[in-house]
């Protein structure tokens, strides 16, 4: 690794821990865990970026990953992480594989890790790219996300990486009791509220509002 490289990550390591500083009261979350920040220092996101020789990768935004598509901002990705309180038995599903960045990521910190992607180039690029960096614990696959991944059921978490409308109730009912899924739900106005919920004795979900962000929409119908 150059230095200039290993700068880069430590100066994004550094403004990822400020702005959990600056939203933990919105958050809930007092400070970014140490286990998801080396995990984060682990994943490789210049390799999941076009233009990987421009630094981009290493700046606290959301970048263009062809499709209309998006590679989030990595506070954001990381403040998702570890809202979803992985253990290194989890199994994890995923929907919105983009580029795979947050499937690596994911990969790093749980057990399994099963991602759904609509747009079938993206999903194939993400697949071959994991596979070459040596995420042997992902699964990809093309399609609805919406309907989630019934034969590898029930998950301990749940992560939708696009703005849903409201929550596909497949996605509840492949979640354990006690599992936790996050997601961003369209609010009346623009964006999402990213919310945290977690699967209750009977079934329903318990909710908290942790953040005001914008991603790409979830599309298709449930
Ligand atoms: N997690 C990604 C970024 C997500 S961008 C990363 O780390 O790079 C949102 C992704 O969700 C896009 O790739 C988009 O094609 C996908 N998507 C949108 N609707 C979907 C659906 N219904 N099922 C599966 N994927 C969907």
């Amino acid at each position: 690794m150059t230095e200039q490289r290993e700068q880069r990550i430590e100066n994004l390591v550094r403004s990822v821990v400020r702005e959990f500083q600056e939203t933990a009261r919105m958050t809930g979350v007092a400070a970014a865990d140490p286990a998801v920040l080396d995990a984060f220092r682990r994943v490789p996101r210049d390799e999941f970026v076009p233009d990987a020789g421009t630094g981009q990768a290493w700046e606290d935004r959301a970048l263009p990953i062809g499709h209309g598509q998006t590679i989030s901002q990595p506070f954001v990705v990381v403040l998702m992480t570890q809202l979803l309180e992985l253990q290194p038995d989890t199994r994890v599903l995923e929907i919105g594989t983009g580029s795979g960045y947050q499937a690596a990521l994911l990969a790093e910190l749980a057990g399994e890790v099963y991602s759904i992607e609509v747009v079938p180039e993206l999903a194939a690029a993400a697949a071959s790219r994991l596979q070459r960096l040596g995420y042997q614990n992902v699964q990809v696959r093309t399609g609805n996300g919406r309907d989630g991944w019934p034969e590898a059921a029930p998950f301990d978490a749940v992560i939708v990486t696009a703005g849903a409308d409201s929550i596909p109730p497949a996605l509840v009912e492949q979640l354990r009791i006690g599992g936790r899924l996050v997601i961003p739900v369209d609010t009346r106005w623009a964006g999402q509220d990213l919310l945290v919920c977690v699967k209750q004795e009977d079934g329903s979900l318990s909710e908290r509002r942790a953040l005001s962000v914008i991603f790409v929409p979830l599309v298709g119908r449930g």
